[in-house]
């Protein structure tokens, strides 16, 4: 059986080069001071990534119906979930890429179906992906090539807040001359706008409802046709047209989490399709800000082991995938499952409001303590043991380091050893 909870006597550790695991940019050059498990950040880091490191306490005990008890006691009373549950429903998978690895295979074991907490929000991306194709890029093109950047109902405010420090204004860029002509638009709500410090943005407000006539008023600029829209609005699309015309390299960055649901695969479409006719004549691409709480990490790890991002079920013969029936939230609503494990390693994300035996693998924020509950106490990725993440561009997986040692198993550990008391 795996030993848990000691506490590093270190008086003080200092570590730089530390990767933020506390949104999907995954800033890479944090630096970080450890004293006993407090750590706080020295350098680097915007405001909610200090706020979370500082908030990243221990796990307590594993607990089963909200009672301390012991690792194996807890694992028992998870088996005993698991064995009974005609239908079990994997989900949250906030974790690393092993921890994502671990829970398809005890998924694929056990029948289950696969979610993340953030799937509804990233399957909208994907379908778009699916069915028509998209041109996207990466962080380090925006940073370094970029010279019109359209933030499309994007809030960089709190989530990705450095992006604009390492994308938009960046210090350095590997062409000075497209970094002094960069323009930067924000299309959206006026309370969504950029308030990072020197960040110099053009808006052009709308209501999130709005976005898409505005969109659509933007690709008919583009094509010379007319469009419906007045007033202040209207002339700020203009301004942007005319810098889209004699762009260089325009990108389009939105935060599939944060467009309205009901219109944010139509939104991300056509962004898509504006793209492709800006690529007729010039060079364009999208960026999508997403994947949040290990969500881009498991969106990767999925499609590399089953061959299907997310939203899939192991419970047939051959692997079912349906984004639309299996997602969390529906299967939940419709009585479809009868047992949830759920995965919430980096912030506090205890699972949506149900009454089914429930397993919760989680860090110290995430426990559950109702009756029918089994709590396993796990480490946070980057913090409590070493690891891998994937970045929002899904084009590099940084390396989380370990910046203390309290013997918290992580995520795969836990697993491989809730798998043995099934064998
Ligand atoms: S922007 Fe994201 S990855 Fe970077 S320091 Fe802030 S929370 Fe961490």
């Amino acid at each position: 059986m795996p030993k848990q909870n000691t506490v590093n006597s270190d008086p003080e550790l200092r570590r730089d080069a530390v990767t933020c695991p506390f949104c999907s940019l995954l800033c890479d050059d944090l630096e970080t001071v450890t004293r006993g498990p407090q750590i706080s950040v020295s350098a680097n880091a915007c405001p909610k990534a200090r706020k979370a490191f500082a908030a990243a306490t221990p796990v307590g005990s594993p607990l089963v119906d909200g009672k301390p008890v012991t690792l194996e006691q807890a694992l028992n009373a998870a088996k005993r979930i698991l064995k009974h549950a005609r239908q079990p429903l994997f989900s949250g998978l906030a974790t690393d890429v092993d921890g994502v690895r671990a829970s398809l295979a005890l998924a694929e074991r056990c029948g289950a179906i696969v979610d993340h907490l953030h799937g509804a929000s990233m399957a909208h991306g994907i379908r778009v992906l699916q069915s028509r194709g998209q041109t996207m890029t990466t962080l380090a093109e925006v940073r370094n090539r970029a010279d019109v950047v359209v933030l499309l109902g994007a809030d960089i405010n709190e989530d990705f807040h450095r992006f604009a420090e390492i994308c938009l204004t960046p210090a350095e860029s590997l062409s000075p001359e497209r970094l002094a002509a960069r323009q930067i638009f924000h299309l959206g709500p006026r309370a969504q706008r950029p308030r990072q410090a020197g960040l110099n943005c053009q808006p052009i407000a709308c209501t999130a409802d709005e976005l898409p006539n505005f969109l659509g008023g933007l690709r008919a600029l583009l094509r010379g046709r007319q469009h419906g829209l007045t007033g202040r609005g209207a002339k700020a699309l203009a301004a942007l047209a005319e810098a889209l015309k004699s762009a260089a390299y325009a990108v389009f960055v939105w935060a599939p989490g944060q467009l309205p649901p009901a219109h944010a695969e139509h939104l991300i479409g056509s962004a898509g399709e504006l793209i492709a006719e800006l690529n007729q004549h010039s060079r364009a691409a999208g960026l999508a800000l997403g994947g949040n709480e290990g969500g881009q990490t498991a969106l990767a790890t999925a499609a590399w082991t089953a061959g299907y991002p997310l939203q899939f079920s192991y419970a047939g013969e051959t692997i079912d995938y349906d984004p639309l029936r299996y997602q969390t939230a529906r299967l939940l609503a419709e009585d479809s499952v009868d047992a949830l494990l759920w995965i919430s390693t980096f912030s506090a994300q205890v699972p949506p409001a149900n009454t089914l035996p429930c397993i919760v693998i989680g860090n110290a924020a995430s426990a559950l303590t109702r009756p029918g509950s089994v709590y396993l106490p796990v480490g946070t990725p980057g913090i409590d043991h070493t690891g891998q993440l994937m970045r929002t561009d899904s084009v590099v997986s940084l390396p989380l380091q370990k910046l203390r040692d309290t013997g918290a198993l992580s995520t795969a550990q836990m697993l491989a050893a809730l798998a043995a008391t099934l064998d």
